[in-house]
């Protein structure tokens, strides 16, 4: 497929912008909760859309169910300091990753988790021109 016939068809379709936005964002830590590094299984708002965050990749991680459960609409830092697995590295990811700083955020995560970030795959999302849309 050309590249501008995927651009129609996402104008066309929004959920399935939303859809690949998403995907984006598990892509971009390899699948990973960015909290405690196993699977990523749902989107979280690090700012709970209760307390107003929005739906944009600045605010939304990869999460796993469990972390995304139990953080519920804690705030995210103040939560995620309570925890077992509180990595400081990860702790900085998450704010480079709500500056959108995602390069940063990136070499954060691998630094604390080498061996489940694939770099590649990763650069490619960075570059992907829906990475900035916002959810519906
Ligand atoms: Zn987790």
């Amino acid at each position: 497929m050309q590249a501008r016939d995927a651009v129609f068809l996402e104008d066309l379709c929004p959920k399935l912008r939303v859809r690949r936005w998403r995907q984006s964002i598990h892509t971009f830590t390899g699948n990973s909760c960015i909290y405690c590094g196993n699977p990523s299984e749902s989107i979280d708002h690090v700012l709970p859309r209760s307390q107003g965050g929005l739906s944009l990749t600045e605010n939304c991680v990869p999460a796993c169910l469990a972390c995304n459960g139990h953080k519920s609409d804690t705030e995210a830092f103040e939560w995620y300091r309570r925890q077992r697995f509180y990595d400081p590295r990860r702790a900085m990811a998450i704010r480079a990753w709500m500056d959108g700083d995602l390069n940063l955020a990136l070499r954060l995560l691998q630094w604390a988790q080498p061996q489940q970030i694939n770099s590649k795959e990763a650069s490619q999302t960075n570059s992907n021109k829906n990475w900035k849309l916002q959810a519906a």
